[in-house]
Formats: C-alpha cells, structure tokens, sequence
C-alpha cells in the first residue's frame, strides 16, 4: 500500500470525535476535586489543595501518546545494510501504560521483532512506537496487536513479532488480588506467523517468555 493512500485513513481513524472535544484543564481539574471527594476525603485540606492540578499534569504525561503519531518515527529508514537480512530484535523495552477499564497501571516489558525487507529503521524509533502506543488508554491485547500492525503497514518487513509481558495493577491492587501473575500476549504476522523456524528464533532471543506463545 502506498503512503499516500494510508495517512488519511490512519488520521481518520485516531480521529476524536467532535461531541468528544477536550474539556478545559479547569473542568479536569473539578473532576478529580470531585473524585477526591468520592474517595472520602477534603480536597480543600493543606495536602490535597493543589491535587487536582498535579493530577491534571499527570494526565497530559501519562496520555501523552494521543498527541503523537507512531508512523511518523518509522518513517525514515535505511538501507546500506550490506544486505543484511536476519532477524532485527530489541528486548526487554519497559513500557508503562493504563487499562481503559480502571486508568490502572499495566507495567511490563516489550519485544518487538522484524524480519527487514531491504529498509530498517533506527533501533530508537521501535521504543518510541512502543512509548506512543503504550502511553494511551489500554488493553494489552490491544497494544500488542498496534505496535506489530504499525510496524507491519509502515516499515514493510517480511515479518513482525510482538511479545509483551506485564502486570496489571487492576488486578493485583483490586478485585481478585492476584500478585505475581504476568499476562504474556503475541502477535506474529507474516514470516513470524508462517514459518515455526522464524518464530522459534524469535522466542529464543528473546528467552522465551512463555511456552504458550509457540504455538
Ligand atoms: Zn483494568
């Protein structure tokens, strides 16, 4: 596909709604006051006088990801490789994101792989699309399949895998109370997808985080 014919759609579909507008900083901030209150407690005390600011400013660096565009780091790529034409892995990129069903942090790392098809990108530029993706709202299934697709529709390779691994503090603070329970989740596309060969060397880099990704 041609880069002309994506950008639009891609604008499109990041695309906020007009209902859905960004209020202003000073109705964010009433909120969180509101939320103070609903915890239980006196926002107009000494410590939480100036909360709902600090939180507001949280916000724009935790959700920072809405206002960046991850195809735009892929975008400039090389290719005096000397014909390089093996696997390309960055492990163990720590990521910090937010569920979309509780705004809990979901903490873990990411390994992002590609098989070049004469283009490669700066090593950099896969954990500023990891940082993009992961700084929104989030389920890891969902970012997983994000990272790789981007990397997929923009770079072109001959394959992509994704494997995360991470904790979810909506679950190990609330609800079930489960500590120590790592959600792993995979997407393999292409040469990753196709060939067991390819896949398993792959999960061999990157020390295999889970039996169940091979599959
Ligand atoms: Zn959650």
């Amino acid at each position: 596909m041609a880069n002309s014919g994506r950008r639009p759609a891609a604008a499109a579909k990041n695309a906020i709604p007009k209902e859905l507008a960004r209020p202003s900083r000073e109705d964010a901030e009433k909120a969180v006051h509101t939320l103070l209150r609903w915890a239980g407690d006196d926002p107009a005390r000494e410590g939480l006088i100036d909360t709902p600011a600090r939180v507001a400013s949280a916000f724009d660096e935790w959700f920072s990801g809405y206002k960046d565009d991850p195809e735009v780091y892929l975008s400039r790529t090389f290719e005096e490789v000397e014909g390089y034409d093996e696997i390309i892995v960055l492990r163990d990129i720590r990521f910090e994101s937010y569920c979309e069903h509780h705004l809990a942090p979901i903490i873990g790392r990411v390994h992002v792989g590609y098989l070049p098809n004469k283009k490669v990108v700066g090593i950099s530029k896969l954990a500023r699309v990891v940082d993009v993706y992961s700084k929104r709202l989030q389920v890891q299934e969902k970012l997983t399949a994000q990272i790789a697709n981007c990397i997929q529709q923009v770079l072109e390779p001959k394959g992509v895998a994704v494997v995360i691994e991470a904790t979810h503090q909506c679950m190990t603070t609330r609800g079930v109370h489960k500590t120590g329970v790592t959600l792993v989740t995979s997407s393999m596309l292409g040469a990753f997808r196709k060939d067991p060969m390819t896949r398993r060397e792959f999960l061999t880099i990157i020390g295999n985080p889970a039996s169940s990704v091979e599959s």
